[in-house]
This record gives C-alpha cells, sequence and structure tokens, in this order.
C-alpha cells in the first residue's frame, strides 16, 4: 500500500517523503487504517518490519487533527531501553517536523533534572523506559490525566528484562478511556495476559518470518572475488535476463559495478544514498520502463523499492544479515511472476551464507555458469595483503559467531 491512500495530514506526507518511505510494510498494512480509527491493536512482527512507523503514524495523525492547549502528555510510549526510547522519540521528531509536536525521551541513567524541566515544559509524547518514568510518577513530574493513547514497544523485551510488573503499574494509572496499541516481536502468555487485561476489542496482526515466495529460483554461483563482474556481463549474455536489479554492500562497490558493465555497453543504472531523491527517480523510472536492464543498488536504496517484474534479482555481495537476503531477493517474482535469486558467493562469504540457509531452513543450491572460465588468476594488486588476510579472518570468525548466537 502506499501511505498517500490513508488521507494523512500534509506535515506526515512530506516527512514520509523525506525519509523516502512510498510503500507501508506488511504490519503498517495492516494497523495503520484502525489505529487511525482509534482501535486498539495487538501487533507481533518480528524485527525489522516497521512497527514503529506503524504506531507512530495513526498517533501523530490524532495529534495533529485533534490539537489540545492542554500541557500534559496525550501520548506514552513505553520501550524497555535506553536507546530504544532515544531512537523511537527521534522518529517521533522526524515525522513530526515542521509541526508544533513536542517530544521528550525519559529514561534511567540520565540526569533527572534536565528531564524534569523538559517535563515542565510541556510535553505531547513521552518515550520512556518504564524504571524511571514511575520514577517521575511518584514525584509528580508529569500527570497523564489527559493521556489518550499508550504504546507498548517490544513488550516481550519489557518481560525478559522483568519490567513487567513496572508497566502493569503504569498501566494502572492511565486513564481508562484510551486508545492502546501492543508491539511485540513474539507473545508470550505474559503478554498476551497483558493485552487480554488491558486492551479493549483489540484488532489482532501477526507478520511471521519473511518468506521468499516460492515462484523464485533461488541459487548461489560460487566464483573468486576478482571474477564477479565478468561472471555478471556473462549471465546478461547467457541467462535470459530481461531486467536485473543488483545489490552490492557499498556505494563505492556499486559505482564501480556500474562503470564496468556500462563500459560492456549495458543499459546500467545505479542508486544510492549519494544520489539526490531525483536522481534515484529518474533511475528507477528508467529501469521500470526497460531503458535500463540493469540497476545497481545499495541495500539502503533499495528497502521498500517497489519495481515489479524483475527477471533476475542478484546479490552481487551476500547481505550481512540473512533478513536482509529475504527482503531483496522479495523485489522478484512479486504477484506470483517466476523469478531468479542469484547470489554470488566467494569463500569468505559461506558463514553468511549458513546464516541466510539457516534462516530460510534449506539449502539453496550452488551452480556454475557453463563455459565461463574460473581460472582467470587474480591480477596482482588484486592478491590481497597479509594485512587484508588477517582482517578478512577476523570479519568470517565474527560472522560465524553471529550465526551461532542465532541458533
Ligand atoms: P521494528 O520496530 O519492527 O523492528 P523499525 O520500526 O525499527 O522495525 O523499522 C526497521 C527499518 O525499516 C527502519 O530503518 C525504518 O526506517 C525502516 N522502515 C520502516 N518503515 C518503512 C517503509 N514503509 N519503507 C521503507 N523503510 C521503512
Ligand atoms: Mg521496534
Amino acid at each position: 500500500m502506499q501511505f498517500d491512500e490513508f488521507n494523512l495530514n500534509k506535515a506526515l506526507q512530506s516527512a514520509l517523503r523525506d525519509q523516502g518511505y512510498e510503500e507501508t510494510t506488511r504490519v503498517q498494512t495492516q494497523a495503520i487504517a484502525p489505529a487511525l480509527e482509534g482501535r486498539d491493536i495487538i501487533g507481533c512482527a518480528p524485527t525489522g518490519t516497521g512497527k514503529t512507523v506503524a504506531y507512530l503514524l495513526p498517533t501523530l495523525q490524532r495529534l495533529l487533527n485533534e490539537p489540545s492547549q492542554r500541557k500534559n502528555p496525550r501520548v506514552l510510549i513505553l520501550v524497555p531501553t535506553r536507546e530504544l526510547a532515544v531512537q523511537v522519540a527521534g522518529e517521533a521528531e522526524k515525522l513530526a517536523r515542521g509541526t508544533a509536536v513536542r517530544v521528550a525521551a525519559v529514561y534511567g541513567g540520565a540526569g533527572i533534572k534536565a528531564q524534569i524541566s523538559l517535563l515542565r515544559r510541556g510535553i505531547d509524547i513521552v518515550v520512556a523506559t518504564p524504571g524511571r518514568l514511575l520514577d517521575h510518577m511518584r514525584r509528580r513530574n508529569l500527570s497523564f490525566r489527559d493521556l489518550e493513547v499508550l504504546v507498548l514497544d517490544e513488550a516481550d523485551r519489557m518481560l525478559d528484562m522483568g519490567f513487567l510488573p513496572d508497566v502493569e503499574l503504569i498501566m494502572r494509572r492511565m486513564p481508562r478511556d484510551r486508545q492502546t496499541m501492543l508491539f511485540s516481536a513474539t507473545i508470550p502468555a505474559p503478554v498476551a495476559a497483558l493485552a487480554r487485561d488491558f486492551q479493549r476489542d483489540p484488532v489482532q496482526i501477526e507478520i511471521d518470518m519473511a518468506r521468499p515466495p516460492e515462484s523464485i529460483q533461488q541459487a548461489i554461483y560460487p566464483v573468486p572475488k576478482h571474477l564477479k563482474t565478468k561472471l555478471i556481463i556473462a549471465m546478461l549474455d547467457q541467462l535470459g535476463v530481461s531486467s536485473m536489479l543488483l545489490f552490492t554492500r557499498t556505494k563505492q562497490e556499486a559505482d564501480i559495478v556500474a562503470r564496468h558493465l556500462r563500459e560492456s555497453s549495458i543499459a546500467v543504472s545505479c542508486i544510492h544514498g549519494d544520489f539526490s531523491q531525483r536522481e534515484r527517480t529518474a533511475a528507477l523510472e528508467g529501469f521500470r520502463s526497460g531503458k535500463y536492464r540493469v540497476l545497481v543498488a545499495t541495500n539502503v536504496a533499495a528497502r521498500g523499492l517497489d519495481v515489479e517484474g524483475i527477471s533476475h534479482v542478484v546479490n552481487y555481495d551476500v547481505p550481512d544479515e540473512p533478513e536482509d537476503y529475504v527482503h531483496r531477493i522479495g523485489r522478484t517474482a512479486r504477484a506470483d511472476a517466476e523469478g531468479d535469486a542469484i547470489t554470488l558467493v566467494t569463500p569468505d562469504d559461506e558463514p553468511a551464507v549458513h546464516g541466510i540457509e539457516y534462516l530460510l531452513g534449506h539449502k539453496i543450491e550452488r551452480r556454475v555458469l557453463p563455459g565461463f572460465d574460473y581460472d582467470v588468476p587474480a591480477p596482482s594488486w588484486a592478491r590481497p595483503s597479509v594485512a587484508a588476510l588477517l582482517r578478512q579472518i577476523k570479519g568470517k570468525q565474527s560472522a560465524a559467531d553471529r550465526w551461532r548466537s542465532m541458533g
């Protein structure tokens, strides 16, 4: 769904545009409409699925559409950690830029005096960790008598960290007539109980772990690092590629790959963070219309990208996070069309590949491109120095550790 289908406040629309958000994520698609109607929500969705915007957007819309002269907070967002408090408050501020909405983050470990003076000045949205908030409530530094919206973010982590009693205490002291939204990556029994006790007929949303559609053919092509671009060019020749979206890890790499393809007379365009929004739109349009056969993109630029009917998605680099792999290859085979997802893998990438296969729950087929000369030696300048080798070994260990910790 597009964000502009929601009839949002102009300031919010432009903030979304500034952030580069166009299409809603799955949890946003399901949560935003009922939340705008004031319904309670219980949303269960894995990390990285965009839960923050799912609750911030409807909440901000309410604040902007029904302004109030009161100084007391109208919204309370409870989060488990100070890092998350800062992050969520930051996102709220970004989305509320250019409006009069005031946001404060309240968490332990930081000076309480500064927080008090901030709260006294009048705040609309308080993002808080439970312990410090109770502190403020006991000292009567703020009143929640005008509270309209209560959000519990990462409720399962609050449980793990032993905050649930504090959370219950806080919730019991909030006005009854309010909207309550609860978001969590999982819903263990005590969290479900919390929802039962404190929510009214909540809309239940469940998004499971992203899975690539069955219609995508996934393949891994092992290849030495220095032959990656050559292999891509050979694939463009041999694999019946009508359109290819190619991901690199870094902007520099994106530029280099795009340049090499261009030098081989391939119609290619490139998007990453260094390009203006206008340039990115132009590149995307050109790719959609078929003017460019290949679009090279960094991970960041590719989030939420909607380009239908791509025949091939290529991971020029193995994504660092297994979830990113699923996001990337989900770009092809929209609406059940056939699509190919190809991942180039060097020996260094094996630990990361294991992580991906673990997430998918199956192995990905290894293939070789017939007739391609895999034995061309690396040019001497491309042979790694001892320092680079050491770096690689270290990188390998940390990737392997990451994988183990996932299991
Ligand atoms: P969660 O809370 O579910 O773990 P976040 O709310 O932190 O996920 O969002 C994960 C990432 O996705 C963030 O970097 C956020 O900026 C980005 N994001 C959220 N919504 C969208 C969207 N509609 N389009 C593109 N990116 C989005
Ligand atoms: Mg979150």
